[in-house]
């Protein structure tokens, strides 16, 4: 053996998986077991006190979600993760050390829908908030921030457009003002970008889509770069002694694994947003031929865009992968292998025709998913992006006359074959 780092390809099947030491299972078996047995009471107690790392009961820590957590910490070269049970759960846990009432984000304004609403709207319930800027205004998001800003969020490839974030020029906003930067890679997946590289603390997935990649479970994921100063009088969850453990400092104690010790400890066992080993299971498997897929859902997305584009009843497609996007550029330094394959495109015909084009497609489907091996089709603006107004969603790149497309590992000739004759009905 080599100390050379495995590649992507060998880490994506190996990483965090060994055979079972109790029958030499090759592939990670489903533990389904809500309890493990201790090995006598002093064991107990030091797994208690976190003194001994081990396992106690599912809803914290489980060997199959262990398997995937330090899968995922590898293939985004962070120290350390935690599994929780969605994409937006995800978002909750990685901003529950960080956050209190009071306090807020800088996030981008180009999001999923989704995030949108839980961030401008739910998690006003905690007492935080939110500040959306458009990021490629950089001197907006450092105006944004106040003495009361715990971090920034953004999208690596952001949903729906497909825009891609200058990632480097955030993380160094976030430097400056000793600040996390959190990335949600859930469109990009570590096989396109790793956020990590480019100065990122902390990256958020919804394992719900490339991960898992076929449409079969959810599921969310924390990675923590484990090179963020916690101790910087900003972060007392880390920082200051935790009462539930005796005084524990988890910063001090734990050091570059502080935020995953912190979520695993404290964010699982007291919010209980936990990952199903049933789920760790389907997610396993997806991750084995990430980088095959990714491949191949970037290589259709190039073709049906590019048919796209030249489409007279197109009126734009917003792919980053098309070298005539303003954000091309970009893709070589963020995204090198590919664009992914989620991106919008707008029809001259309007509202209307994009609401019978979803009516007419027979190989897409219509589902409110992206990141299945199936091609998908939705209409933002009266689903996904609908609780916004209409001004939220043209700044989130979700207009009314725009439809989104996530392009799946069909052929891509039997893609446009569907796309054509559904543009035929719609624009009759
Ligand atoms: C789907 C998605 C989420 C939310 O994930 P769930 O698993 O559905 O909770 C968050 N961010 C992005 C970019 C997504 O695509």
């Amino acid at each position: 053996m080599s100390d050379k780092q495995p590649g992507f390809d060998t880490l994506q099947i190996h990483a965090g998986a060994r055979p079972d030491p109790a029958t030499g299972a090759r592939q990670v078996p489903i533990y389904q077991s809500t309890a493990f047995v201790f090995r006598d009471a002093d064991h107990a107690a030091a797994l208690f006190n976190l003194q001994e790392l081990g396992y106690i009961y599912s809803r914290l820590t489980n060997p199959t979600v262990s398997a995937l957590q330090e899968r995922m910490a590898t293939l985004e070269g962070g120290a350390g993760a935690v599994c929780c049970s969605s994409g937006h759960a995800a978002q909750i846990m990685a901003l529950f050390p960080l956050m209190g009432p009071g306090l807020n984000i800088v996030t981008s304004n180009r999001l999923y829908g989704g995030t949108v609403t839980q961030f401008s709207q739910t998690i006003k319930r905690f007492g935080w908030s939110a500040k959306f800027v458009d990021t490629e205004d950089l001197a907006a998001v450092e105006a944004a921030i106040d003495d009361n800003t715990r971090a920034i969020f953004c999208e690596s490839i952001a949903n729906p457009g497909g825009y891609i974030t200058d990632i480097d020029a955030l993380a160094a906003i976030a430097d400056r003002n000793g600040i996390p930067l959190i990335v949600d890679n859930t469109t990009a997946t570590p096989y396109l970008c790793r956020p990590i590289e480019h100065g990122a603390t902390l990256v958020v997935h919804s394992l719900t889509k490339y991960l898992t990649g076929n449409g079969t479970v959810t599921g969310g994921c924390i990675i923590d770069s484990g090179k963020f100063n916690w101790s910087n009088g900003k972060f007392p969850s880390f920082s200051e002694p935790e009462p539930a453990y005796h005084g524990l400092k988890f910063h001090e104690t734990f050091g570059h694994l502080a935020f995953t010790f912190h979520s695993i400890a404290i964010g699982l066992r007291d919010l209980g947003m936990t990952m199903n080993p049933q789920a760790a299971h389907y997610t396993l498997m997806g991750i084995e031929t990430l980088s095959l897929r990714m491949e191949r859902h970037c290589a259709n997305a190039v073709k049906v865009a590019k048919w796209l584009e030249q489409d007279p009843r197109v009126a734009y497609v917003t792919y980053a992968g098309l070298p005539s996007s303003p954000y091309h550029d970009r893709v070589a330094r963020i995204c090198p292998k590919g664009a992914s394959a989620l991106f919008t495109f707008s029809l001259k015909a309007g509202y209307e025709a994009c609401v019978k084009l979803i009516d007419s497609v027979n190989l897409f489907s219509h589902v409110a998913n992206l990141g299945d091996t199936r091609s998908l089709i939705i209409h933002s603006a009266s689903t996904t992006h609908r609780q916004l107004t209409e001004a939220q969603q043209i700044a989130a790149g979700a207009a009314p006359d725009v439809v989104r497309l996530s392009i799946g590992l069909e052929d891509p000739e039997d893609i446009i074959a569907d796309l054509d004759q559904a543009l035929a009905k719609a624009t009759a």
